[in-house]
């Protein structure tokens, strides 16, 4: 009986070894040792057996089933390890292949142009104001010193949307909102979406500018003319040499057009300065006290002044960028040079 058991176990470590599937371990295991397996019938015939024979037989048998579950697990464990070897092999990453590049973007000119003017003022203590894009009358002409049957009205070129309202011309109906709230003093910038039915190579049906405002008390054309100075130099050159020009607008008095001195030739005339050495930049003044009297402001107690230029035409300037609608036209070739 002993020896049974004996080649039983060289039978089955032998059968053991020879295996290379989970599977046939799995039904090799159950041919053994499973409930109908051969040992388990030896074991379970141990009754039959003399009172002698049946402890040695019981230990041999134990032993014998001991060594065969340790051989079944570790070949297991071998079997498992060759293969998760087999799939890693299979999936390895070719890591000598160059990645996909993912094109890093940038913020557009006229935001680079508009987040430096933002950050000058905002240096002067500024704030920023918005408003809408649809107006009203009142507020786009009306407050602005402009009645329904003013010229200036001409030059405006407006979108008109229902019942009388248009899309905002300017950003000059955002001060006349400012200052209904009637807190003051006042000193905003104002950037924000204008629209004019006009398109050329300069202008566009839709473009960008920037209003300033200034209310207080004892508040002079002195100090919008340092204002102005202080931040075209800043946005131009420290050298650059700035003048104003005796101007209208309806909705300021005095009222002024600036010029720098011409980026191109340095004052001694070109083509972009039309041989005067001056580029215009944009356009200011004392804020009219019609303006004042149409939000309530006491224009005896208050003064103030107003500016607004185009974020565009300074980009244009700025940058010698010939055709305003290269701006939008979201051509990478133009957008990466900044
Ligand atoms: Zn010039």
């Amino acid at each position: 009986m002993q020896n049974k058991l004996n080649e039983l176990k060289a039978a089955a470590l032998r059968d053991i070894h020879k295996i290379d599937s989970i599977k046939s371990l799995e039904d090799l295991k159950i041919k053994y040792l499973g409930k109908k397996g051969e040992l388990t019938a030896i074991l379970n015939g141990l009754g039959g057996l003399s009172k002698t024979e049946r402890p040695l037989i019981g230990r041999v048998g134990n032993e014998v089933k001991a060594a065969l579950t340790a051989a079944l697990d570790s070949r297991l464990s071998e079997l498992e390890d060759a293969e998760l070897q087999k799939k890693l092999t299979a999936e390895t990453i070719d890591i000598t292949l160059p990645g996909r590049r993912i094109p890093a973007g940038r913020p557009h000119i006229l935001t680079t142009t508009e987040n430096e003017i933002r950050q000058i003022f905002g240096e002067l203590g500024y704030t920023v104001a918005e408003g809408p894009d649809i107006e009203d009358d009142f507020h786009n002409f009306e407050a602005l010193n402009i009645p329904k049957d003013h010229p200036a009205r001409d030059m405006h070129d407006t979108f008109y949307v229902d019942d009388g309202r248009l899309l905002r011309t300017h950003t000059s109906p955002v001060q006349i909102r400012l200052m209904e709230k009637g807190v003051l003093p006042i000193k905003s910038i104002m950037p924000g979406r204008v629209y004019r039915c006009d398109a050329d190579v300069t202008h566009s049906p839709v473009f960008h500018q920037v209003e300033g405002l200034a209310v207080g008390e004892d508040i002079t054309f002195g100090d919008l003319k340092g204002t102005l100075e202080l931040f075209l130099r800043r946005m131009f050159g420290a050298q650059r040499k700035v003048r104003f020009r005796n101007s209208y607008f309806p909705f300021t008095e005095p009222s002024a057009e600036v010029d720098v001195e011409c980026f191109v030739c340095g004052g001694r005339g070109c083509p972009l300065c039309k041989s005067t050495g001056w580029i215009e930049i944009l356009g200011c003044g004392s804020v009219d006290p019609n303006v004042f009297q149409a939000v309530r402001i006491d224009p005896e107690k208050y003064s103030g002044f107003a500016f607004g230029l185009g974020i565009e035409r300074i980009a244009m300037l700025k940058y010698g960028v010939k055709d305003i609608r290269l701006f939008y036209a979201s051509d990478l070739r133009f957008l990466r040079q900044f």
